[in-house]
């Protein structure tokens, strides 16, 4: 652990209640359902709602996670302005203190379950990708799933090395959602780059390379720079709005960069994340605290009313 996550890991949980803020939709379902509404109905913005939690091992939580999930869907119905994401190690799969991971055939049972209710709404499911040791597993599941069904997606991260392969590996005869983006956890660098101006340039790349393989990615950056590169090449070779859309997490300040992306026609889609229990909400923020210590600013310029306007 590297000094800057050491000083994260010991900020107490109360203040990090605070920084969560703007980037938890609230506890409960309904926290997330209102906020995604919200977003909709006053700024035409998509979202993608998330339960907090991962690493769970005790299966009568995993089991009241898939509830939660069947509930939000339920409680969603036929709308057009929300998806929903997951995570394995949150309805599963979980790896014990050798590096050993478990229970992939009740995870891959639990996330079906859970596509077959959303197919009943026509909701589109993410499986979000955690970090390199249940890349393979992920990716198998989703491929497996897609065979099926064609309300899932994935996500591929540019800091792997391996990703250009994932993107050639996946089914040829069918188009894939992919979020592709750069990668939150930190990976050693025997798997991943190291550098993030080389993550970005991976981006941008594999953007082009999923296009070109008939697949729809989605563009999940906050460097407006990134975007606009991304956005030129768009234009440049006229791929139409229907074959990507732009996401990023609720809470970071890019209200001019969204309200742009939407005024060109293309979906804008938020990570709208909720937690049943506060602890997954301490842990979600600490790990972007730590990929992102700016976020502390932002949230105490917010708080005295300096937004950024960005
Ligand atoms: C919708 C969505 C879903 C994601 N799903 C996954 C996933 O499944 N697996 C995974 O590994 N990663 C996931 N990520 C995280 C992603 O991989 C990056 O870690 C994150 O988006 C930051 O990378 P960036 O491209 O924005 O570049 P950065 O260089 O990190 O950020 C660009 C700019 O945005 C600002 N910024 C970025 N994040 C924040 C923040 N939290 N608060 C304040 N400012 C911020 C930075 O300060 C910087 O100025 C997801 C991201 C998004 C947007």
């Amino acid at each position: 652990m590297g000094a800057k996550e050491f000083v994260i890991n010991l900020t107490p949980s109360p203040l990090v209640k605070v920084f969560a803020k703007p980037y938890v939709a609230g506890q409960g379902i309904e926290s997330g359902i209102n906020t995604a509404k919200k977003l909709w109905e006053e700024k035409k913005l998509h979202s993608t709602i998330d339960l907090l939690g991962e690493e769970i091992k005790e299966k009568e939580e995993i089991e009241k996670n898939v509830q939660i999930y069947l509930d939000l869907l339920d409680k969603l119905g036929k709308q057009e302005f929300a998806s929903v994401s997951l995570k394995p190690t949150q309805l599963g799969v979980y790896r014990d203190s050798r590096g050993t991971i478990h229970g992939t055939d009740f995870c891959y049972e639990n996330i079906k379950n859970i596509i077959e209710k959303a197919k009943s709404y026509n909701i589109h499911i993410t499986i979000d990708m955690e970090d390199h040791p249940f890349t393979d597993l992920t990716l198998d599941m989703f491929k497996s799933l897609r065979n099926e069904f064609e309300n899932v997606g994935t996500v591929l991260q540019a800091r792997l090395f391996r990703t250009k392969q994932d993107i050639l590996n996946l089914p040829t005869n069918k188009m894939c959602k992919i979020r592709t983006c750069i990668g939150i956890y930190k990976e050693p660098p025997e798997v991943a780059l190291q550098n993030k101006n080389d993550m970005k340039d991976k981006l941008y790349e594999y953007m082009i390379l999923l296009l070109e393989r008939g697949h729809y990615p989605e563009i999940a950056t906050h460097d407006e720079k990134l975007i606009e590169r991304c956005i030129e090449y768009l234009d440049k070779h006229n791929i139409p709005k229907e074959r990507y859309e732009f996401q990023m997490l609720m809470g970071v300040p890019r209200e001019k960069t969204q309200k742009k992306i939407i005024e060109r026609g293309n979906i804008m889609r938020l990570y709208v994340p909720f937690a049943e229990k506060w602890k997954y909400a301490v842990a979600y923020c600490k790990r972007r605290l730590a990929a992102n210590p700016m976020m502390g600013a932002y949230v105490i310029k917010n708080l005295f009313g300096k937004t950024t306007g960005r």
